[in-house]
């Protein structure tokens, strides 16, 4: 023993003295003197002593006082408290404050050096016995670190990994490594037969998991699935639990996945003397909960992935086009058809289609930005014609399916051909009849009934005779032999269609106001074409709106393109029947039987106004009235073509 450090706190320098020079420090103890216990406490912050001799009163305080405070704050410092006087009673208090051990400040060399050794002889079993607790606690603290930190890996691999051979396998591992178990199983219920089969295992023979078989009644396991309640087990005689196998102790859980059993999970120890811990079934527990995690996950990724293919097989094989490029111009998806049509060659997704499509029309509608929906046409160079309904989807792209209309474009071409010739035809007699009805009267007096006779043949010859006009312009109109354009004043179309129909409106007291700027620039476009389609446009508003209606005119120019507006305060047209105005030979529902008309007009606005590259449409209240709108570019002041 000796040199340790002993500190003496103590009033009495002769006792001090005494016990510092003439006993502790000749038997090789460090001593330190002091008189104070305020210096006393700096020392020991400074160095910790390993025993303390306390005088019962010090120069600043009582030292019975001191060493009660200081045993609470230093439990494992040894005080021995050196009266002058020691009674029974200060010895009772000084044990029940604190201190270890009690002496009479005269006590003889040999009591003194004894008690000394006897404290730090206490002292150092403390010591020990507190560092063996601490190695035990950290060890155990270690293995609940170790438990959480496999857990969280197997969650872990639960969220991150989709393949569930691996998590599954993971999941036994961590139940046998964590329980310390000879052998781990997970049991799954197979649908179609009624029995589990093993799905993943650790320490059981490769033969014996394939061939494992176990019926739900009667079994162990079986039991678990049925009452959906865990089963432990611990025998010191080797139980044939109905698994088929022998086992001493045993933990099975149910895994359970939108509250239906689907298994058991199960740790078990064929040899006797490896009973199971109190936080083992929790552990085991928790480790179910995973494997049925993840067997959810696995079954609606596979759910996905079904719904998945089946929608890819639908776009592969429909033999509409379809192509869907994302919002940074990038390729998502082209489905044969399209890869087939458009040449699109080899793997081209996530390529900017730029890089690749070289057809212009096609590249155009991935191009332009347009918020809405609509329908445009592409021209291949090798004359095949495909209508396009380009779709832009919300966090996704552009798609665009397209259909190949070839032969509908060369049957509404001939079907015009015919129409164009057969009009054409009936012209010539249709004048005829008009000129021998003409004749009639003056051949000779009719009577009044043969006048009204003759009154409504030149009325139905004269509607043919429009009819078969309007036929033909259109023909000429979508065959495109009105090309010579000219510098159009605009303003002056519009005063001259309306002066037209100046008769016809004062017939019905209408109003009209046409409200145009001073100043319109001109329309590079063929005027008797512009003339038809404001008059075509003005005409029905006229024609539509009852007497003493009112149509507004109003034209301006914004941004380089003429507006046009006619709004009257007519029938309106029904919203079902808007989208096929513009349409040969359709009248809305609401037109009076009576009411003269072909239906052609519009066709024949329509196709003057795109073939001037405008665009029109409607906009209408039953009820209330009707506004066309069109927009043509201006003249950029470009000779004609
Ligand atoms: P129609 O010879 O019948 O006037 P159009 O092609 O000119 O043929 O017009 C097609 C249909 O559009 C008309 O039958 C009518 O139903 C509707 N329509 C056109 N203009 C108006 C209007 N200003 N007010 C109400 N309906 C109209």
């Amino acid at each position: 023993m000796a040199n340790e450090k002993v500190l003496i706190i103590c009033k009495d320098a002769l006792t001090g003295q005494r016990l510092e020079n003439e006993i502790l420090a000749p038997a090789g103890y460090q001593v330190t003197f002091v008189s104070e216990g305020k210096p006393a406490l700096d020392l020991l912050r400074q160095a910790p002593a390993d025993l303390v001799f306390l005088s019962n009163s010090l120069l600043d305080g009582d030292g019975l006082e001191f060493g009660a405070r200081l045993s609470e704050r230093l439990p494992a410092l040894p005080l021995v408290l050196v009266p002058t006087d020691l009674t029974p009673a200060l010895a009772v208090q000084a044990l029940r404050q604190g201190f270890w051990d009690c002496l009479p400040a005269a006590a003889p060399a040999a009591d003194v050096l004894r008690v000394v050794e006897q404290c730090l002889g206490r002292r150092k079993r403390l010591r020990t016995w507190a560092q063996n607790e601490a190695r035990r606690t950290s060890s155990s603290l270690q293995k609940r670190l170790d438990t959480v930190e496999s857990l969280q890996q197997v969650g872990r691999s639960v969220t991150s990994m989709l393949d569930l051979d691996t998590i599954l396998t993971a999941v036994v591992d961590a139940a046998v490594d964590l329980t310390g178990a000879e052998e781990g199983s997970l049991l799954l219920l197979d649908e179609a037969s009624g029995e589990l089969y093993m799905r993943a295992s650790r320490n059981f023979q490769d033969d014996f998991v394939r061939k494992f078989r176990l019926p739900v009644r009667d079994s162990l396991a079986g039991q678990v699935i049925r009452t959906g309640k865990a089963i432990t087990f611990d025998h010191s005689v080797p139980q044939k639990i109905k698994t088929s196998y022998l086992v001493h102790t045993l933990i099975y859980v149910p895994l359970q996945s939108h509250q239906r059993v689907i298994g058991v999970l199960g740790v078990d120890n064929r040899q006797s003397g490896h009973p199971f811990q109190d936080g083992h079934l929790a552990l085991i527990s928790t480790l179910a909960d995973y494997a049925a995690i993840a067997i959810e996950n696995a079954r609606a990724y596979a759910n996905v992935e079904i719904e998945r293919k089946k929608l890819e097989t639908i776009l592969t094989r429909v033999e509409d086009c379809v192509i869907v490029v994302d919002n940074d111009g990038r390729l998502l998806l082209a489905n044969h058809a399209a890869q087939m049509v458009f040449g699109l060659e080899g793997s081209l997704t996530a390529q900017p289609v730029a890089n690749f499509m070289h057809h212009q029309d096609l590249l155009d509608i991935f191009q332009q930005s347009n918020p809405a929906s609509y329908r445009t046409e592409i021209n291949l160079d090798d004359g095949r014609i495909f209508s396009a309904q380009v779709t832009p989807i919300a966090d996704v792209g552009v798609a665009a399916t397209m259909q190949d209309i070839t032969h509908l474009k060369e049957l509404d071409r001939i079907k015009s051909e015919f129409v164009s010739t057969v009009s054409h035809d009936l012209r010539s007699p249709l004048t005829a009849i008009l000129g021998y009805v003409e004749l009639i009267e003056r051949v000779g007096p009719v009577t009044a009934q043969q006048r009204e006779f003759i009154n409504r043949v030149q009325v139905s010859v004269h509607n043919i005779t429009s009819l078969i006009n309007d036929l033909l312009d259109l023909g000429r109109i979508e065959a495109g032999f009105d090309a010579r354009k000219e510098l159009t004043p605009f303003a002056a179309i519009i005063q001259s269609a309306s002066e037209t129909l100046a008769l016809k409106i004062s017939d019905k007291a209408q109003t009209l106001v046409i409200d145009t700027p001073g100043e319109l620039p001109g329309v590079m476009g063929n005027p008797v074409r512009l003339r038809q389609m404001v008059a075509n446009i003005l005409g029905n508003a006229v024609k539509y709106t009852p007497h003493s209606g009112k149509i507004v005119v109003q034209a301006r120019c914004e941004e380089g393109q003429i507006i046009f507006q006619v709004t009257d305060n007519g029938p309106g047209i029904p919203v079902t029947d808007q989208p096929y105005i513009f349409d040969k030979f359709y009248r809305a529902s609401n037109v009076p039987s009576e009411s003269s008309g072909s239906g052609l007009g519009l066709a024949i606005v329509k196709s003057i106004v795109e073939n001037h590259g405008g665009r029109i449409w409607v906009e209408s209240t039953e009820g209330k009235g009707t506004t066309f709108t069109v927009v043509l570019p201006v003249s950029t002041g470009e000779s004609p073509v």
